[in-house]
């Protein structure tokens, strides 16, 4: 039997986001004893609906966690700090699992400045969604083909991506490559190295 369904919203390395209600209807399905956990690692980018998490879920269905990170919008990777939310009896579990101490001191510090930096997120989650729009344009001029992302990465396919991934790297740009064969994951960057990497994009369907 299946004892656990892991959803990634937004997924990683496709960037898709899927709706709280489709995620609902599928759960529905899902049996009681099946644990589902939805990973909103990258739920900060989402600019495409007005309440993209789906923590609702919660108090509709026993058998739903939600994980969260300070690794990604927050910009606390490596901190290895994060969260999950769950109902009550399902949380009892967890702390009887969970290592002592899991949480070392300054990542806490940490993590609880970033949380207080509200606008630090709104400035990200902003330029970002900013900074995507123009890869996605770009990308549509050049008939190249992508996710709709609403993370803060873009998952696209080239004839020679290993090629193109070689020519941005020789300019210091590294991409995310061998998660499917002829595709390639770019981390959204700045405007300023997104307008450098656009010319070298464009220089290299040329
Ligand atoms: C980054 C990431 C996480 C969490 O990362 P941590 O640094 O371990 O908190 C979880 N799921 C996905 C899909 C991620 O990309």
């Amino acid at each position: 039997t299946t004892r656990l369904v892991w959803i990634c919203n937004p997924n990683n390395p496709t960037g898709t986001y899927e709706t709280v209600e489709d995620i609902r209807n599928f759960i529905a399905k899902v049996p009681k004893d099946t644990l589902v956990i939805i990973d909103e690692a990258y739920i900060d980018f989402v600019t495409s609906v007005d309440v993209p998490t789906a923590r609702a879920l919660l108090d509709e269905f026993p058998n739903v966690a939600i994980m969260r990170t300070f690794s990604k919008a927050y910009g606390l990777a490596n901190y290895r700090v994060g969260y999950m939310m769950t109902p009550l009896e399902l949380a009892n579990y967890m702390q009887t699992i969970r290592l002592p101490y899991n949480l070392n001191t300054l990542s806490q510090v940490a993590a609880e400045a970033a949380f207080d930096d509200q606008a630090f997120l709104t400035r990200t989650i902003s330029q970002n969604a900013e900074e995507r729009a123009k890869w996605e344009s770009l990308f549509d001029e050049l008939g190249i083909h992508y996710y709709k992302s609403e993370a803060n990465f873009i998952f696209f396919s080239v004839s020679d991506a290993e090629g193109l991934a070689d020519a941005w790297l020789k300019e210091g740009y590294q991409v995310r490559r061998g998660q499917r064969e002829g595709w390639l994951r770019l981390t959204i960057p700045m405007a300023q190295d997104g307008a450098v990497m656009h010319g070298i994009l464009k220089q290299f369907m040329n």
